[in-house]
């Protein structure tokens, strides 16, 4: 049995649908135990455990009691195709991705796409999506293309955490139904072709007090002594608890997009940039300094504006970046519910306010004046969360090598990840600011595995079915032509001149036969496996089974999918390429 409870602070709103309408409630959900089934109702423990922290810390400040805001701007990535060109593709019918497609010649090389101009169909989708979204009430601000051919980017203007969730659930929905009203699909999966960008869902994540954003360096010693101690303990929460960050963004469908085609690597690490790293040098050196130092862009053209120069740059190859005024999480999915990575990032950051706050009290009692013991605490947790900080290249391999070196998580199997929130560190951390109880955990990670296993069975059964009775029936078909064409060769020449013509064909002939030996084998050879996995009890088990032994062999099968679809006869071949999906007329 459950229990709903309307959330008062997440306005209602009316869907309209054909002639009617229906009025919508956010709601949260729990069980008759008390137990949170959802996700709204951690997140809005966690904004409550943050925002109680900074309450104590800004009172520690000497600052009067002002409301906190967690304000969050989840910028939505996703892909449009053509419905005609969908529907020809079951595997993106039933799972939302291309399971098998041979690269195209012309991708996102050029960049053209990302640089061009929207084209007038996409735009007029793009408007659609706008005035609905503003008359549910939803900020929706910025439109562009993204650079993946057929892929695009909306962001609304930042709000409140809990608020601006609830509206990115309904953004995807508005998206998914005005594509449709256009005769496009809107494909939210983090990886829908390969070799091409994926999605993501960028969460820009700060914190108000009052009217004033926390992260805003200031100009006065006040202003940054605040500043510093928020984003120390916020590189001190990403390095205690990154492992759970990793786990809060992990899916199967994820999984493809992370450390692949200019997504940020699998790896959490935190980027600050030119100007804070020598603030925070400074610090650790025992001389403060901080404070914004604008200056100007010098253009070179008299004709064109001064333009004011950012106070600090940017590097979109970290998954978790400091960008001037906020932080920008980048490795959530784009089909995520950004619930879980806020829930993450509030609690820890909580947890870690509370510390520093303990701490600093705990210097003051032994007489050292406030200021001097704030800078104290701040250059001890700088000092040990160094390895987390990272500004080089993200996407390079050096890092990955690097990162291990410096002894930062690096798993990659999606199912080991998600132990993540089961360790004792993560129950403690967790209990300890009222956001989620071992129970809870639990619950969610069950879940978490039995989602993964089934998505990743979904699409090993779509693959096989797909390759026995699309791929392997029009390659051999090809082949029997081409066999035909062979014995004809020989009626029509001598011996060997007909061997001699007929020598690429023979060599078609048993490459078609290889690659169908091969998929054949091997799709009999999943099933098997999928039989052996499907008798594992444990659900963690299970997902990890799935992980080990189920997609290595789809990558497998894909490889030679795509061979053949690059040697038989395009007219047989009846299911859309992806030289034509990506590219929308
Ligand atoms: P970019 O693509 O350059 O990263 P966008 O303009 O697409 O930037 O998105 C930036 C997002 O960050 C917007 O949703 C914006 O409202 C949000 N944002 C700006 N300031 C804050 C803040 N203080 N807290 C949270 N989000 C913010
Ligand atoms: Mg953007």
């Amino acid at each position: 049995r459950g229990y709903t409870a309307w959330d008062p602070t997440s306005p209602a709103f009316i869907k309209r649908h054909g002639n009617g309408a229906t009025l919508c409630i956010p709601t949260a959900y729990c069980s008759y135990t008390g137990d949170a089934l959802d996700k709204k109702t951690p997140l809005l423990r966690s904004r409550q455990a943050l925002g109680n922290a900074v309450k104590k810390l800004m009172k520690s400040f000497g600052l009067p009691d002002e409301h906190v805001t967690i304000t969050l701007g989840p910028e939505q990535e996703y892909f449009l195709i053509d419905k005609n060109f969908y529907l020809n593709r079951p595997d993106l019918v039933q799972t939302g991705r291309t399971l098998f497609g041979a690269p195209p010649a012309k991708h996102q090389q050029l960049e053209d796409h990302y640089f061009g101009s929207i084209k007038p169909r996409i735009l007029n989708f793009m408007s659609d999506v706008e005035q609905e979204l503003w008359r549910l009430g939803i900020p929706a601000k910025t439109r562009h293309n993204e650079v993946a051919p057929a892929q695009f980017e909306l962001a609304p203007l930042f709000e409140d955490v809990n608020l601006a969730i609830d509206h990115n659930m309904l953004v995807m929905e508005v998206l998914r139904q005005q594509a449709s009203k256009h005769g496009l699909v809107c494909l939210l999966h983090e990886k829908p072709f390969a070799g091409v960008n994926g999605s993501g869902k960028h969460n820009n994540w700060s914190i108000s007090y009052g009217n004033k954003n926390l992260l805003d360096p200031g100009s006065d010693p006040q202003q940054n002594a605040i500043f510093l101690t928020v984003l120390t303990a916020i590189i001190e929460a990403v390095d205690k608890h990154s492992d759970l960050l990793r786990n809060s963004v992990a899916s199967a469908g994820n999984d493809h997009r992370l450390g692949a085609n200019e997504a940020p690597p699998a790896i959490i690490s935190i980027f600050l940039g030119a100007q804070l790293n020598e603030v925070i040098e400074n610090m650790i050196n025992g001389s403060s300094g901080c404070g914004k130092r604008n200056d100007t862009l010098k253009i070179g053209v008299d004709t064109l504006p001064v333009l004011p120069r950012d106070a600090t740059d940017r590097n979109r190859t970290s998954p978790f970046a400091f960008t001037g005024n906020r932080f920008e999480f980048r490795a959530v999915g784009s089909e995520a519910n950004c619930a879980s990575a806020m829930i993450a990032l509030n609690s820890a950051l909580a947890e870690q306010l509370t510390e520093f706050k303990k701490d600093v009290d705990e210097l003051m009692e032994k007489g050292e004046p406030k200021i001097s013991a704030i800078l104290d605490v701040i250059r001890k947790y700088i000092k040990i969360c160094k390895p987390i900080h990272f500004d080089g290249n993200g996407y390079s391999d050096e890092w990955k090598a690097e990162a291990k070196k410096r002894g930062l998580d690096c798993e990659t199997s999606v199912p080991l990840i998600f132990d993540n929130y089961l360790k004792p560190e993560s129950i403690r951390m967790f209990e300890s600011v009222n956001v989620m109880t071992r129970k809870e955990l639990e619950a969610r990670n069950e879940v978490k595995w039995e989602t993964y296993t089934k998505k990743i069975q979904i699409e090993a059964r779509v693959l096989g079915d797909l390759a026995m009775n699309h791929i392997i029936p029009v390659a051999t078909q090809y082949q029997t032509d081409l066999i035909d064409n062979v014995y004809k060769m020989k009626d029509l020449f001598p011996a060997e001149k007909a061997a001699k013509l007929s020598a690429k064909n023979l060599e078609l002939i048993e490459e078609i036969a290889d690659r169908t030996t091969f998929i054949k084998e091997h799709v009999d050879a999943m099933i098997e496996a999928r039989k052996v996995a499907n008798k594992i009890e444990s659900e963690r088990d299970k997902a990890i089974a799935y992980h080990d032994n189920i997609v290595p062999m789809m990558e497998e099968i894909r490889y030679h999918i795509d061979k053949l679809e690059l040697i038989v006869d395009n007219q047989m071949w009846t299911l859309p390429k992806y030289r034509e999906l990506l590219f929308i007329r």
